[in-house]
């Protein structure tokens, strides 16, 4: 068994993780598992999920659990990108009367029962919650407690003096959280320790093509010329699929810039688990903007906004925010609250990411055209950790049997670029 090494946080999260977690290679395949059985070799299927962010993480450990032979791939570190700085918010009926609503609702109910599966309260901070948009106002300097006239809906620690019209838009019955990084990852320890998938930090440079069978997937080769052979490839790079010549020439896949701040109130106890999506009117008199606030059981405040198209830079560690941007939700966080002020919270991380986005504005998932045995799963937008354990399961269906039960992938299928884009 591969070493391990144990992340603590604050109590009662901890989480056993593989030395990938520490950028190191590790290969590690149980004997005890059955893989399913490539029914033209009898060997084992063999697959190449490439990117390790929530996408290519579900995506391995279904394809696992139901028998292949996995390996996956990533050129930075597990959840390093949007899948660790995301505000891992979740939403059953949200997407409901658009074509991810079945997705998505699959995936609120497979979150649910990871959950009970990996411990997820403990171990990445899963729990329902409620949800409410408010508006509020800027406040630049103290923020005197709001005086009688504040709604009752209002939890109390949500204090700014200018905060109004409270509603609330999803109970514990339809909304609920997870800590997105720790999510990633103790679900690829899981399919480590579990179901042997193997992990291999390098960057995927191309996917080889038989020789003898035309149009299907014989390898992928890494920079630096490692080669690994595999029956089947799933490309799940985020954003970054933008960057892949074979992806890029089918269809534009562009990132979307966000930043996020994670605050750490003195007194955590005093915030309730209510998730906020806000209307904020800036003191500058410019247009509203729409931050999201969510507290964590790990006692933390996420707090996220502001984007803007960006070129994505080729190290996901290269990706820093703009300081006007990190000012900015600050700001947001001394207007919500007193408890989340300067010098009431520290600042734990000031960070940015980028939200993988296509032209039409849907996920792409499916069988590329044209090429036997190399699947895509990318495009999730601001949707991506709800709708990773969905779009897994679903792709493991269709990459061992041809078809997926659990969601119909037909409003996803990458063919819908082809009529548009010549190859
Ligand atoms: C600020 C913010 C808040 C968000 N909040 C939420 C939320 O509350 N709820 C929600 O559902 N979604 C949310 N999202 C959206 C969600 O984060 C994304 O949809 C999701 O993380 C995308 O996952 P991914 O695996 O497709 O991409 P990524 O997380 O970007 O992972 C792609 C991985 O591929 C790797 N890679 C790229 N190229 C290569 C290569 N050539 N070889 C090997 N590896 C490669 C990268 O290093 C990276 O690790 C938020 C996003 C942002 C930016």
């Amino acid at each position: 068994m591969a070493a391990v090494t144990t992340v603590r946080l604050s109590p009662p999260f901890s989480v056993s993780l593989p030395p990938i977690l520490r950028r190191t290679q590790i290969r590690k395949i149980s004997t005890s598992i059955r893989f399913t059985m490539d029914s033209q070799t009898n060997h084992p299927k063999r697959i190449v999920v490439c990117g390790g962010g929530v996408i290519g993480v579900c995506t391995a450990y279904f394809l696992a659990k139901n028998g292949a032979a996995v390996t996956l791939v990533e050129k930075s570190s597990i959840a390093g990108a949007a899948s660790g700085k995301a505000g891992g918010f979740l939403a059953l009926d949200w997407c409901d009367g658009g074509p991810i609503s079945s997705l998505a609702r699959a995936s609120f109910n497979l979150h649910r029962s990871l959950s009970e599966e990996l411990d997820g309260p403990k171990s990445y901070g899963y729990r329902t919650l409620d949800t409410l948009s408010l508006t509020i106002s800027e406040t630049l300097n103290e923020n005197p407690p709001s005086s009688g006239s504040r709604s009752s809906k209002l939890p109390s620690w949500i204090d700014g003096s200018t905060a109004r019209s409270p509603r609330t838009i999803g109970t514990v019955e339809t909304t609920a959280q997870v800590h997105p990084q720790l999510f990633a990852r103790t679900l690829i320890s899981k399919a480590v320790e579990s179901y042997g998938v193997e992990i291999v930090i390098g960057k995927v440079e191309r996917v080889e093509l038989e020789e003898k069978e035309e149009g299907r997937v014989h390898s992928v080769v890494l920079e630096g010329g490692r080669v690994i052979e595999s029956n089947a490839v799933v490309l799940a790079l985020g954003p970054w699929s933008g960057k892949f010549e074979l992806l890029s020439c089918l269809f534009r896949v562009s990132g979307l810039k966000a930043h996020s701040i994670v605050l750490e109130p003195k007194e955590p106890g005093l915030i309730t688990p209510h998730a906020l999506f806000l209307s904020y009117y800036p003191s500058n008199g410019g247009k509203p903007l729409d931050p999201e606030v969510y507290p964590r059981p790990t006692g933390e405040v996420y707090i996220c906004g502001m984007s803007a198209e960006e070129d994505v830079p080729e190290d996901p560690e290269q990706i820093i925010g703009k300081p006007e941007s990190i000012q900015a939700l600050k700001r947001v966080a001394c207007s919500v609250s007193s408890h989340l002020r300067e010098g009431e919270a520290r600042v734990k991380a000031e960070q940015a990411c980028f939200l993988p986005c296509t032209d039409d504005g849907l996920p792409i998932i499916g069988e590329l055209p044209g090429i036997n045995g190399c699947y895509v799963a990318t495009g999730h937008s601001c949707w991506g950790i709800l709708n990773g354990p969905a779009t897994g399961a679903a792709m493991a269906e269709l990459v061992l049997k041809g078809r997926a039960a659990i969601v119909d992938l037909s409003p996803f299928n990458p063919a819908r670029f082809v009529k548009r884009t010549k190859r």
